[in-house]
């Protein structure tokens, strides 16, 4: 069986002689030696400062929102996972969708002025399969409307835009080391925070709002991260280069592959971008064609997965519908092709004779 991704996971005697350190010092939590270490080996391999690491990519997003006081309007994208849309519901603001760029799958800031309204505050956008959203034209907009920018960067490990970490843009960053990621902690994730001021705020949020048992400053919920997870990323780690190599290979050989099918398009990435090779996009020409393809791969226990599917701006707990053509006719039409570490380049040419066969 091939799936859309398989985690990897280091020989278990690795994370073993890892765990281990935590097991003996019983320390199982509460930024231990092991998360403290994976925090600075993670500072030096993506040269970012403040950030922390958290028990998910979705908490952060929730304490952005809270750390910015955020309470009403929040501009988002119908094209992301559920998650980035759920954490605005769930802190009780407001999502307010903007459409996507058809060919760059991100928000479109060309429409985000005509939804800003007087409750607006912040702008929540996705940087889809790690191609970086128009950073300099949403900071634009926010400067002039005084609005918050929070970037999910869920998809983003080891991209660099601009010869700088994708991490560094905004004012509030997130990102997820979910075990289907690029690099993982089995779950887990990060929160990026430039400012140093915000910085602590968030970092307080994250641990009940108070920094040791005496210093209280205000609400806060548990995000924190454990030591099995900190001794997951350490044990993963050492990889990545090799990882992102082997994954950069394979889908050189599916563009190769699929590029002269005319029923197929291939996605492009924004200028001055470094790529991480954490999906394998294609969108096909209409929905039936892509029901057929998925047809013909599942009779050979091939799973690519429809991602992202259904546009956010469908989910049945919204109220109020509206209408989001273009991010809807991707999501109707859109898959991620299998690519992990241990896919072999003959897979590739299997699944790809596949599709050009159709
Ligand atoms: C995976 C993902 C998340 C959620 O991260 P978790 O670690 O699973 O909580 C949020 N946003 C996007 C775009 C994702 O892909």
């Amino acid at each position: 069986m091939i799936n859309v991704t398989q985690t990897f996971l280091p020989p278990i005697q690795e994370f073993e002689k890892i765990l281990k350190r935590a097991w003996d010092k019983k320390w199982m939590t509460n930024r231990g030696e092991l998360l403290l270490e994976l925090e600075s080996k993670l500072a030096n391999y993506l040269n970012v400062s403040n950030f922390f690491i958290t028990t998910n990519g979705t908490l952060p997003l929730q304490i952005a929102l809270k750390t910015l006081n955020i309470t009403k309007e929040v501009i988002t994208t119908p094209f992301s996972y559920v998650a980035t849309t759920s954490a605005i519901v769930w802190e009780n603001c407001t999502p307010v969708f903007v459409d996507i760029e058809c060919d760059m799958l991100t928000i479109d800031p060309a429409k985000i002025e005509a939804a800003i309204t007087g409750n607006t505050e912040a702008i929540l956008a996705t940087h889809v399969f790690g191609n970086p959203c128009d950073i300099e034209a949403i900071e634009h907009i926010a400067k002039k409307h005084n609005l918050k920018v929070i970037y999910d960067g869920a998809h983003c490990f080891a991209v660099n835009y601009k010869g700088k970490s994708i991490f560094s843009y905004g004012d509030i960053i997130t990102t997820s080391f979910h075990s289907t990621k690029l690099f993982h902690t089995g779950e887990g994730g990060a929160i990026f925070v430039p400012d140093d001021a915000l910085y602590k705020k968030c970092y307080y949020h994250h641990n009940f709002g108070h920094n040791g048992p005496l210093d209280y400053h205000g609400l806060g919920i548990n995000a924190k991260a454990s030591e099995m997870q900190a001794a997951v990323g350490l044990s993963v780690l050492p990889y990545i280069d090799d990882i992102i190599e082997k994954r950069k290979i394979l889908t050189e050989h599916y563009e190769a592959l699929l590029q002269k099918n005319k029923n197929v398009t291939l996605f492009n990435f924004r200028a001055s971008t470094e790529r991480n090779y954490s999906y394998m996009p294609v969108v096909f020409k209409d929905e039936a064609y892509l029901k057929l393809v998925l047809e013909k791969l599942a009779a050979l226990k091939i799973y690519p997965r429809r991602y992202f599917y259904p546009s956010l701006n469908k989910l049945p707990y919204l109220l109020n519908s509206v209408s989001m053509p273009i991010s809807e006719d991707i999501c109707n039409r859109i898959v991620c092709l299998p690519l992990y570490f241990e896919l072999e380049k003959q897979q590739v040419a299997e699944i790809c004779s596949v599709i050009n066969s159709i």
